[in-house]
């Protein structure tokens, strides 16, 4: 068997550009050809993980099957792959450091002063070879957040320097870059990548594709001039223009040959011409197909596009499989008031009541809930959602006027949702939610049964506080079924109202779980029933 080979995406001139759009897509094309691969992201910051971040710092915080919470790239590559990620596919500065001062703590260095070059850097390397030394991937693609020229950047560049020395032609470098449009010159501009690819080249890399992402098309001559200024070949010079869907950029960068041009830079063989992309091509065509419009509102506290990523993934994906074009709308929980939530919600042929932490916004959640309940609006309510559909309940089914979380109120008689067991002696809070798959078995003939087919089902989780199982057969026996249980420890993890379109909680992120070719089958029902009472 052949030995692994390792592809660093980095960028340049801006953030944003889509790098774990094209390093999903990469591995996307790579899979497609047979080859065995797996994406991970390098993240300068020093947090050792995004799990304390709030959302509006660097937008959702993924979690893996195997509990980490990780970068959101993290989901793309999954969404694209279908293949799971672990603890081990994303790392931070700060993750790094932790791992080197433990181990200079624990006397590892043998009295060695201890820095960036080589402690640091080396161990950015292990954790880079890491994966493909463990499952002997074809491919490791490896993502490096931030773009070339930050600070923090610098040693992880430094460790891609010294790995592709090493490794040789087993490591290629694809730095993506950014081309403006000046609309008073009418006039596309090379110059911020050609200092891109110098700042990379003054670090030692030199790099041998380049993605060139860019609001319009950027013709041949374009091309062959970045080609020139930057010492890349001409056919390893490939644009990445905006595209009605993230979907269609493994087909674009096909249709540039993105992937027999690293082949071939691998020296490997490229057995077919074009790499077959069939169900693929198939939901894309479905997607462009589509043309009625379906309406999701999202009652949440961040409005901003990266705070609920896979949600509006998820959500998008299940809308083209009911052959529907998805328009979501942010409906901020802070400014919902008993005057304004029919107006807010009458719009929306569908609710999802979002995650989230903390009091503020949640009385507007709760509000919305309570609207969605009462008007027979298709709601789905996940994590802090599902939990602001038990109290509401709790208020004004069972007439518990004061009922809450824990979370935002300590003394409340009445704390439906309450502080997990495991965590009441957890003081720091960083990596320390019940995360990750668990099991969940599901009540046959419920809604959530009828949506998965199955009756074990497991799901990701993130949260602190739960379902108070004190009160459940208080709840059953007042209309609300707890119709998802985790068989070992009796956690209520799935609530929903019987006799409605279509109204359900999920205490787990199903989210997390939904790949293109693989869509959750709870947004799946979900957007089924959207779709058929939709308002004309
Ligand atoms: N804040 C809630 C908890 O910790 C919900 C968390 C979430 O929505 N992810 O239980």
């Amino acid at each position: 068997m052949a030995e692994t080979k390792y592809i660093f995406v980095t960028g340049g001139v801006a953030s944003s550009l889509g790098k774990g759009i094209i390093s999903a897509s990469i591995g996307k094309l790579l899979q497609a050809r047979g080859y065995k691969i797996t994406i991970q992201k390098f993240d300068p910051y020093i947090n050792i993980d995004p799990g304390t971040l709030n959302p509006y710092e660097h937008g959702e915080c993924y979690v893996t099957d195997d509990g980490k919470e990780t970068d959101l790239d993290l989901g793309h590559y999954e969404r694209f792959t279908g293949i799971k990620t672990t603890k081990d596919n994303n790392y931070t500065t700060g993750r790094i450091y932790m791992s080197v001062i433990e181990k200079e703590r624990r006397g590892d260095y043998l009295g060695k002063t201890i820095q960036v070059v080589p402690h640091i850097t080396d161990e950015i390397k292990r954790n880079i070879m890491y994966l493909g030394k463990k499952e002997r991937y074809d491919f490791v693609i490896t993502e490096v957040g931030g773009t070339v020229g930050d600070i923090e950047g610098t040693p992880f560049l430094e460790a891609i320097r010294q790995l592709k020395w090493e490794l040789g032609k087993r490591a290629l470098s694809v730095h993506l870059t950014y081309v403006p449009y000046l609309a008073a010159a009418k006039e596309l501009k090379t110059k911020p990548t050609q200092h891109s690819v110098k700042e990379l080249q003054s670090l030692g890399i030199q790099p041998d594709i380049l993605v060139l992402r860019a609001e319009r098309e950027l013709g041949q001559s374009l091309r062959k001039k970045v080609a020139a200024f930057c010492n890349v070949d001409f056919e390893a010079v490939v644009q990445s223009v905006d595209v009605p869907s993230i979907y269609e950029v493994p087909v674009r960068m096909a249709e540039q040959n993105l992937d027999k041009t690293i082949l071939k830079k691998f020296g490997m063989e490229v057995d077919s011409d074009q790499v077959i992309l069939g169900p693929w091509k198939d939901f894309l065509n479905r997607r462009r197909q589509a043309k009625e419009v379906v309406r999701i509102g999202l009652v949440g506290k961040y409005d901003l596009q990266d705070a609920y990523k896979s949600i509006l993934e998820s959500l998008s994906q299940a809308a083209t499989y009911h052959d529907h074009k998805l328009k979501t709308e942010f409906i901020n929980s802070e400014k919902l008031t008993p005057e304004n939530v029919a107006e807010q919600i009458d719009r929306m042929d569908g609710i999802i009541v979002c995650p989230g932490f903390g009091q503020r916004g949640i009385e507007g959640k709760i509000l919305a809930t309570q609207y969605c309940r009462e008007h027979d609006v298709p709601t789905l309510g996940i994590c802090l959602g599902m939990q602001m559909m038990v109290i509401e309940y709790a208020r004004n089914v069972l007439g518990y006027k004061d009922a809450n979380s824990s979370e935002m109120d300590v003394q409340t008689a009445h704390n439906v949702i309450d502080i997990m067991e495991e965590q009441k002696n957890i003081t720091n809070l960083g990596g320390t939610m019940r995360l990750g798959a668990y099991k969940c078995r599901l009540k046959k003939g419920s809604l959530a049964y009828k949506a998965y087919h199955k009756e074990t089902i497991s799901e990701r989780h993130r949260h602190r506080f739960e379902f108070n199982s004190q009160y459940r057969e208080e709840y059953e026996a007042n209309g609300m079924v707890c119709s998802g249980i985790n068989p070992e420890t009796g956690l209520v993890e799935i609530v929903e109202v019987p006799g409605k379109k279509w109204f359900l909680g999920t205490q787990f992120h199903p989210e997390y779980n939904s790949t293109v070719l693989n869509p959750n089958p709870l947004f799946m029902d979900f957007m089924k029933h959207v779709v058929k009472y939709k308002k004309a």
